[in-house]
């Protein structure tokens, strides 16, 4: 489900295993259709359409989770009846698609969040105010990303008024974290309960979207055994099969967990060129019930994200990376640049992993 980057890099992994990969959205020519797959164009909503494709597919997986609803049990109900495989469930999608539902599953889990309060009705509007420490963010309960929807207030003042604009209650307020990072980490849950995932890595974002990923993310160990022992727990806790990327905020030793993305995730590109098993590789591994890595070793590589205000082909400092073995250039197959737009990445594999994009903006 889906036919963007992410949809793209998988059919780059899969297809040299011999597999066929066909994606369903509403894009024609698709950055995954330029990677070789077989494009089912309609709306998520033609449940008919959707119905179609189901039948032609042998396995199904997703590469973002804002699908609508009807799209999801028409999925699943397809799925029990013909016995279709899903990976990750359904369920896993919806939980990921509710930040209120995520942050309750992240606490039923045992791992730690913000205090975060939901705006579901009027009442809610009065209350969370006078319960809420500031400051808060106040954010879209669904269909929000890389910042998307938020509203950072300061004051009891600035609350109320934000929570008066409301036009519908979808909502909820959390309270800021002042973290000093920002980590995440890619994990792989096959059938078999088997786990496989990468070492956590550090990630800087710029405007509320992920900028540099530093991997490994050399925490102190204690830090980074929390790290992937929540992320553990939660695949675990929701039966999660397939690939996730979690994310987390640190201070000191405190750890919160902020979302997780069921799907492959933009801070596991790293895996590219780590030169063993990407997180796109583990996706089709969890998918198709191939083996697990018992042990993924550790090369460290730093990603940069290329925005449309970065998409710089021919440029002086573009030619200068590419004469570097070393940096290796992944792109979207977007034709349309714009600003803010991911078109896509560097990885840089060598030496100096901390100054790889050091006065590149
Ligand atoms: P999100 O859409 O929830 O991933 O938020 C995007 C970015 O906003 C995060 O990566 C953080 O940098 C920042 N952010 C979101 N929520 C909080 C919070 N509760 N405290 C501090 N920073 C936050």
């Amino acid at each position: 489900m889906g036919a963007g980057q992410l949809a793209r890099m998988f059919c780059l992994e899969v297809i040299p295993f011999g597999y066929e990969v066909s994606v369903y959205s509403p894009e024609k020519n698709s950055p995954a259709a330029g990677a070789g797959a077989n494009e089912f164009v309609s709306e998520y909503e033609d449940v008919t359409a959707l119905t179609d494709f189901l039948k032609k597919i042998d396995a199904l997986t997703f590469e973002f989770e804002n699908i609508p609803e009807i799209a999801l049990s028409t999925i699943e109900n397809f799925s029990e009846r013909t016995g279709l495989k899903v990976n990750p469930s359904p369920d896993c999608i919806r939980i990921a698609q509710n930040r209120w539902k995520e942050k309750t599953s992240f606490q039923k889990a045992g791992i730690p969040t913000v205090n975060f309060y939901p705006v579901f009705k009027e009442e809610d509007k009065r209350s969370v105010p006078s319960k809420v420490k500031f400051p808060c963010i106040l954010k879209t309960n669904t269909m929000g990303y890389d910042g998307k929807g938020q509203v950072k207030c300061k004051t009891q003042e600035e609350l109320v008024s934000a929570l008066a604009d409301l036009k519908e209650f979808n909502h909820i307020v959390e309270e800021f974290f002042p973290f000093t990072d920002e980590a995440s980490v890619i994990l792989a849950r096959f059938e078999d309960g088997t786990i496989s995932h990468f070492r956590p890595s550090r990630n800087v974002h710029k405007n509320h979207i992920l900028d540099l990923t530093f991997h490994p993310g050399e925490f102190p160990k204690s830090v980074e055994e929390n790290l992937v022992a929540y992320a553990k727990k939660l695949a675990e806790t929701i039966d999660y099969v397939g690939v996730f990327g979690i994310e987390f905020f640190i201070k000191g030793e405190e750890i919160l967990c902020n979302e997780f993305a069921p799907r492959p995730h933009n801070s596991g590109h790293f895996s590219q060129d780590s030169g063993t098993i990407s997180q796109f590789a583990l996706q089709m591994r969890t998918l198709c019930n191939l083996p697990a890595p018992k042990n993924i070793p550790v090369k460290a590589v730093t990603m940069k994200n290329i925005l449309g205000e970065d998409y710089k082909p021919g440029s002086v400092l573009w030619n200068r990376a590419l004469e570097n073995p070393y940096y290796h250039l992944h792109l979207y197959g977007k034709t349309e640049v714009r600003n803010g737009r991911k078109m896509g990445h560097w990885n840089y594999s060598g030496p100096n992993p901390e100054s790889a994009f050091v006065d590149w903006g």
